[in-house]
């Protein structure tokens, strides 16, 4: 497999169990994740709490994005039309190999051996960095997790905190071993102080940031109607990059689109307060094609599909599409918190990660991507918090039985034989009535021998836990014996 084909899953990734057991073993990592979500969750309740249309907005949200799922097609090539009469170009990507293709040749048309990039889910998803390298092109990233992920040559395990599993000593540590080797170097006493060590990212920043021709940048959002294309940040670095380098190449997934300006108005409050409890973002850039003699005098917008389209066709998982990269599901997921997301083994992570990395992969394609969709208690806690009303728990059920579906034919499972075995004795009154019976006797079984445990492959399933113990007597017998027949 070439680079081009390392996209939204990371190759060789083991499945969910398996990577999830590995993660459990991480104490520090468990630690590290507790502290974050919980801090994050709790900020984000209050962020919520002082809204009173709080759900009103979250209806909002979830109504454009239907609609904008239900005329696609309109929207995108209206945004097309717009972007450009206001002087950028428009490119359409099919797949991860056609859009780094087309970045590459517009880097290397400036004659540029460097890029500078705003954090982006879409140019990750895409493998961008690795094949610019393969290109010859070097590509710093320039949001301070992104970077931290990147100088340690790591992956990213949250959506918005793409190091969360790292703590302040670990980062130290890492700037003072990487930053030399790509630019200035961290100092030699660097501590782990917030402050010191946002300052050593900083200073090694700012001469990228001053050098560069090109940028890359993912989009939040990109109006039909204007051609007006935003990203939300918090560090500054974002603004940077969007206006000080002579061309800008922004690479946006086809279900970014908005149908009017005057709809940024809903989720430029839902998002900043689901994702960093802020009540807006500190920086909000948005910019319509090229303006003369301010910001870059090049602009180009790259419509990404990669599994998009496949996604919509599907009428129940679609509103995966739907989702504004939050966060917000991540921090309150349980299994999240106590695995991490490098264990969801791809760019999107969690339970939006669960429902949208095998649709865009495609249901059946990897056993990798079909381990997903279990990854879930279906406690409900992500539909509670998602902005834009994602039924992600419903989604997940449908999931594993496409899962399922795909998967019919060949040597049954022991989990479909369980079924096929079910299906038999719930099928008839006299055969249910036997295996009540049967049930009985082999509660008095366990109570005798006191073990909750059950033998041969079954022993499996009670490893983890106890098996529960048949009634002594069925409901059928006790009304029965109490002559209520
Ligand atoms: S699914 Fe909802 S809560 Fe999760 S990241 Fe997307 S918008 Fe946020």
């Amino acid at each position: 497999m070439s680079r081009d084909d390392v996209n939204v899953v990371w190759l060789g990734s083991p499945t969910f169990p398996k990577a999830a057991h590995d993660a459990l073993q991480d104490t520090q990592l468990r630690r590290n994740l507790k502290h974050a979500t919980t801090t994050i969750r709790d900020k984000r309740l209050k962020a919520v709490a002082e809204l009173d249309d709080w759900e009103t907005l979250r209806e909002a949200g979830s109504q454009i994005k239907d609609r904008v799922m239900r005329h696609l097609d309109e929207y995108l090539l209206q945004l097309e039309a717009s972007v450009t009469a206001a002087g950028g170009v428009v490119h359409w990507a099919q797949d991860a190999r056609e859009a780094n293709a087309i970045v590459s040749k517009l880097v290397r048309a400036k004659g540029a051996t460097e890029v500078v990039k705003i954090k982006s889910m879409a140019t990750q998803e895409i493998g961008l960095n690795e094949a610019l390298e393969d290109d010859g092109i070097e590509a710093t990233e320039t949001d301070l997790a992104e970077l931290i992920v990147q100088l340690n040559d790591d992956r990213p395990s949250h959506i918005l905190v793409p190091a969360i599993h790292r703590n302040r000593t670990e980062i130290r540590d890492i700037f003072k071993r990487e930053m030399g080797k790509h630019g200035i170097a961290a100092p030699e006493d660097l501590t782990d102080e917030p402050r010191a060590l946002a300052e050593a990212a900083r200073v090694h920043l700012r001469e990228k940031f001053l050098r560069a021709k090109v940028a890359i940048s993912g989009a939040n959002f990109a109006c039909a109607d204007t051609g007006t294309v935003g990203v939300v940040e918090s560090e500054g670095n974002g603004r940077m990059c969007l206006t000080l380098p002579e061309t800008l190449i922004t690479v946006m997934g086809l279900e970014k689109v908005l149908p009017s300006f005057s709809d940024l108005e809903v989720f430029l409050q839902l998002l900043p307060r689901s994702s960093t409890a802020e009540r807006m973002n500190p920086y909000t850039s948005l910019w319509t094609g090229v303006t003369p003699g301010d910001g870059p005098q090049e602009f180009h917008l790259i419509l990404l599909d990669n599994g998009r389209t496949k996604t919509l066709a599907d009428v129940e998982g679609r509103s995966a599409l739907h989702c504004i990269r939050c966060s917000a599901c991540l921090n309150v997921c349980p299994v999240y918190e106590r695995t991490g997301g490098r264990s969801y083994g791809s760019v999107y992570p969690g339970p939006i990660g669960a429902v949208l990395t095998p649709q865009l992969v495609g249901v059946g394609t990897s056993e990798h991507a079909d381990s997903l969709p279990f990854a879930s208690t279906l406690c409900g806690a992500c539909y509670d918090a998602c902005p834009v009303r994602i039924d992600i728990p419903e989604m997940l059920v449908h999931l594993r039985a496409k899962v399922v579906d795909s998967h019919r034919g060949g040597v049954p499972k022991p989990e479909a034989l369980a079924m096929k075995g079910a299906q038999v004795v719930f099928g008839s009154p006299r055969r249910l009535a036997m295996a009540e019976r049967l049930g009985a006797m082999a509660g008095r079984f366990v109570g005798i021998r006191g073990g909750r445990w059950l033998p041969g492959p079954a022993r499996k399933w009670t490893g983890a836990r106890d098996v529960p113990v048949p009634a002594r007597e069925s409901f059928r017998t006790w009304w029965r014996k109490a002559g209520r027949r």
